[in-house]
């Protein structure tokens, strides 16, 4: 398993729509191996191919933080959302690419998301709380969209201005 790089927002790759996998391949398997070790390296409780510059529609997540608790890699290739409730839950999200930054988002409490698993299989369950919050999230990178584009122009702009001058910083470093 290899720490793949995160990219930083603002960052084009981060923008792109991703691509469907069109087969498990070994790969594929060693994309989420890695995907995995490097979420959980971070931390983060998940993490979407297009983070780590791959545009493919993968994302994996773990939102058990309770350290006595087994942990739940989950690895979802292909997801798509089927159904979603009218109650909305606020949450303050975080991102891997936007370090530092919080702020609250109103999404669906509950989701059902279709996926293929690594074994091939289609794979269907419903997710709510912290999972629903962090399954829709990391969708959202593979539809090129972050947390903070839920955010009001005002404060998105805010974010991005710190990003672009923290990165300027790191490139210096
Ligand atoms: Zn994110």
């Amino acid at each position: 398993m290899t720490l793949r790089n995160i990219l930083l927002h603002p960052d084009p790759r981060l923008k792109k729509v991703a691509t469907p996998i069109a087969a498990v391949t070994d790969e594929v398997r060693r994309l989420a191996d890695d995907m995995l070790e490097t979420m959980y390296d971070a931390p983060g409780i998940g993490l979407a191919a297009p983070q780590i510059g791959v545009t493919e529609r993968m994302l994996v997540m773990d939102c058990i933080k309770d350290e006595n608790a087994s942990p739940r890699p989950m690895v979802l290739i292909n997801p798509e959302i089927t159904w979603e409730s009218e109650a909305l839950n606020v949450y303050e999200e975080g991102c891997l690419s936007i370090p530092e930054h919080y702020a609250e988002v109103a999404r669906p409490a509950e989701v059902e998301v279709t996926w293929t698993g690594l074994d091939g299989k289609i794979q269907r369950e419903r997710f709510d709380a912290l999972w629903a919050t962090c399954v829709q999230h990391e969708i959202d990178h593979l539809n090129g969209r972050l947390f903070i584009d839920h955010l009001k122009p005002l404060r998105r702009q805010m974010i991005t201005r710190k990003m672009q001058k923290l990165k300027r910083e790191l490139a210096r470093a």
